[in-house]
């Protein structure tokens, strides 16, 4: 049994009815019998046939061919003509419409289902090539944006490392020519300088590596089902460690956050991000709170801070690379935390947003989807 669903546009009904019955007895669907061109069309898009056995001369405005190119552009069906008509006039527009197959009255039974068969099968093998050749064309597409990318990245990059590397060339060659001149402080203050630059373009370098391989390759993201609050309590300890006790960090945890599915180490770099820039830009101490809220269809984490806050004008372009506000003073950074961390946001399928105000604090708000499995 075929059970491919096939359209009659013949516009005399006795030779439609029987065409039908010969259809159904070979196993075929008939989905409708129609006898104008113009009825070929609606009925193709309305309940789109296999395969469409289309009569050339018909009732209406529109000939069979016509007809048949209309579906053909449209819903993509294959047509195979038949016809009373075998001059060569017909045969050629009928070829050149892209036909499927061709029979002339009147045909045997045998005939009419190994053109159908035919054109059934060269029709799959041309959508099949297609298909392939669109895959082919998206790869290559992408593969054009990621190497765009990437030298993106390379040229901000190579520009962003001039500055530090100037800088120790300077320094160093100034320690070269007069160290001996100098006291040993002014020694040491330009040692210290040197070290801060290196220190500079190790950071730039990390921030580099982690952007390029989540935005490259996307394979790069893994969730797996963690204990949110926990993996939250042993972040922040670590932290407190480091920056002794200038600082409070506290976590307020909502709901019940045991069973999350998120990617930990793409959630850790992000963590750590707000974390580190929450401290760094707090110059004077203060509270950093890390607030989770884990609700039935999303995950709401808050870092919030009370330090010098972001101007307005500002706020728009620091997800951008190397964007950094106005008022950060001589407190380093490499603009490049958040760009990082709006990339883990949109890995997760989440959003981000800052709420600021100069000189009292920032609070950045992240929405993460619930997922309640590694995969959807
Ligand atoms: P950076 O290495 O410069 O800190 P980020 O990409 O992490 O790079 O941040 C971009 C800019 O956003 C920072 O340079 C700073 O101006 C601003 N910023 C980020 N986090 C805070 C914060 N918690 N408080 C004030 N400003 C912030």
């Amino acid at each position: 049994m075929s059970n491919e669903k096939i359209l009659i546009v013949e516009d005399e009904a006795i030779v439609a009815e029987d065409i039908a019955s010969r259809l159904e007895r070979m196993g075929y669907i008939v989905t409708d019998i129609v006898a104008s061109g113009e009825d070929a069309i609606i009925s193709a898009i309305t309940t789109p046939p296999d395969l469409v056995l289309m009569d050339i001369m018909l009732q209406g405005k529109i000939d069979g061919i016509t007809a048949a190119e209309q579906i053909y552009t449209t819903v993509k069906r294959p047509v195979v003509y038949l016809t009373a008509y075998g001059d060569e006039d017909t045969l050629q527009r009928a070829k050149l419409s892209g036909s499927f197959g061709y029979l002339l009255k009147p045909f045997h039974e045998r005939e009419l289902r190994v053109t159908i068969e035919i054109a059934l099968s060269r029709h799959q093998a041309e959508t099949e090539i297609q298909q392939a050749l669109e895959l082919a064309q998206m790869l290559r597409k992408e593969a054009e944006i990621q190497s765009q990318l990437k030298s993106q990245y390379i040229s901000l990059a190579s520009h962003e490392f001039r500055n530090p590397l100037t800088n120790i060339k300077a320094w160093a060659q100034l320690l070269q020519l007069y160290g001996h001149t100098w006291s040993e402080e002014k020694q040491q203050k330009s040692l210290e300088r040197i070290q801060i630059a290196a220190e500079q373009m190790n950071q730039l370098l990390e921030d580099i590596s982690t952007l390029g391989r989540t935005d490259i390759d996307k394979n790069f993201f893994h969730p797996v089902q963690i204990n949110l609050s926990q993996f939250c309590e042993n972040l922040l300890k670590i932290h407190q460690i480091m920056i002794g006790d200038k600082y409070s960090l506290t976590l307020i945890c909502e709901g019940n956050c045991e069973e999350i599915y998120l990617d930990e180490h793409l959630l850790a770099h992000l963590l750590n991000n707000l974390i580190s820039n929450g401290v760094k830009y707090s110059p004077h101490g203060g509270k950093i709170i890390l607030k989770l809220s884990c609700q039935e269809t999303e995950i709401i984490l808050q870092v919030q801070d009370q330090g010098i806050g972001i101007p307005q004008g500002d706020l728009h372009h620091l997800f951008e690379p190397f964007q950094r506000a106005t008022n950060v003073g001589s407190i380093p950074g490499t603009g490049l935390g958040l760009v990082i961390v709006k990339r883990v946001v949109e890995l997760h399928g989440g959003t981000i947003n800052i709420q600021s105000k100069e000189g009292k604090g920032t609070t950045f708000i992240i929405r993460l989807p619930r997922r309640s499995t590694i995969d959807n």
